[in-house]
């Protein structure tokens, strides 16, 4: 029997919309399969691109070799769909200490490092507006990626060729035999697994996160910061402030603690009215040791998760890198191989 398709992939949160570009890119003829859920990451993502660790003031992992593939690809993402959605846009680190300044300061002497960051100051009136005693830091490539964009453009499209069908698939629907893969009267020699916190996929800790769509009048910030929660400038006033880390009760949703938690961190850096537009949660495919999940899970099945709390940044790198892998048969790198959790 013929198959129906090249490959199928199941999921199409970031992980799966960048794995299905990268695969219909090669002409493979791809489908996915996809309803969804309550809880989805991509759906809630604020979209931040900040490839330094700000916690430590280090690079995260792979930062420059992500960045070189992200921006590529969304900006092609953006040409195809003939929508803006990817934003470069500068991230100030407004520092709490003196002594966070300072470490600042000391890891610009990283060859690395001073390609991403700088000291500032931005020349940007909202952000003067936020009180900053120790003055801030800045990430220059950063960006904003408007993932709710994203997801709708390609829905659009891959529903209207016929590539996208949307319902909920169980387990047991998925019947795999020594020539491929057969699901839902499709068939391939190859599924991908792209189902995010919903996979059972060994290494896997899912963590909730919380954020909120606000508006503050008077403040006009131009550039995102940074000050224990990011500040996403959304235009007309409107912000997105997040996020929550919770690893316990993940599918609970929003909570008032949540709400609360980033209310009063937004309270301490702007005393302007605060208007809540939303209040949204989802859960993070995290890893254990926070580095993506690829490879194969069987002899005809693929995973494509853990991409955290940086699935804007991970996901093209990933796809391409799993692409090279399936299609190619190059090796997976030993580092993000699903093979480690076996
Ligand atoms: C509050 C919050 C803020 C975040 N902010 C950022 C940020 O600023 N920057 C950043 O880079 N990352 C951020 N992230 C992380 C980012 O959202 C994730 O890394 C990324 O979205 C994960 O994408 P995914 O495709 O693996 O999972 P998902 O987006 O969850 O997609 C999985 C998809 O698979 C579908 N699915 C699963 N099982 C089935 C099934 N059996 N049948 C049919 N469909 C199924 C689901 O419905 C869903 O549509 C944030 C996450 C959260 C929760």
């Amino acid at each position: 029997m013929p198959f129906t398709h090249d490959i199928l992939l199941l999921g199409r949160g970031l992980a799966g919309v960048a794995l299905s570009e990268t695969l219909a890119a090669r002409s493979l003829r791809v489908c996915v399969i996809d309803a969804p859920q309550e809880g989805r990451a991509s759906w809630v993502a604020a979209g931040v691109v900040n490839p330094i660790v700000l916690r430590r003031t280090v690079p995260s992992w792979r930062a420059s070799e992500l960045l070189a593939i992200a921006g590529p690809f969304y900006r092609e993402m953006q040409h195809r769909y003939e929508t803006p959605l990817w934003h470069p846009l500068p991230l100030a680190e407004i520092f709490p200490t003196a002594q966070e300044a300072g470490l600042w300061q000391l890891r610009m002497r990283d060859e690395e490092m001073a390609r991403m960051m700088g000291t500032g100051p931005l020349n940007d009136a909202g952000l003067l507006r936020l009180p900053q005693p120790y003055g801030h830091g800045v990430v220059l490539r950063a960006a904003w990626l408007d993932t709710k964009a994203l997801l709708r453009a390609h829905r659009d499209r891959w529903l209207a060729e016929g590539r996208l069908i949307e319902r909920v698939l169980g387990p047991d629907e998925i019947r795999e035999h020594d020539g491929g893969v057969e699901v839902a009267g499709l068939s391939a020699p190859m599924l991908v697994h792209c189902s995010g916190p919903f996979a059972q996929v060994k290494g896997l800790l899912p963590v909730r996160g919380e954020g909120l769509t606000v508006r503050m009048r008077g403040l006009s910030l131009g550039v995102m910061a940074h000050r224990g929660v990011f500040i996403v400038p959304l235009g007309d006033d409107r912000y997105r402030v997040g996020s929550t880390f919770a690893w316990d009760n993940v599918w609970s949703g929003p909570t008032e603690e949540g709400k609360r938690y980033l209310l009063d961190k937004m309270q301490r850096i702007w005393s302007g009215e605060i208007e809540m537009v939303e209040h949204w949660a989802g859960v993070r495919p995290a890893a254990q040791d926070r580095r993506p999940i690829l490879g194969r899970i069987t002899q005809r099945q693929a995973v494509l998760n853990g991409l955290g709390s940086r699935g804007a940044l991970l996901a093209p790198w990933c796809a391409a890198h799993l692409a090279d892998h399936l299609i190619d048969g190059k090796p997976l790198d030993s580092e993000v191989g699903c093979a480690r959790f076996a």
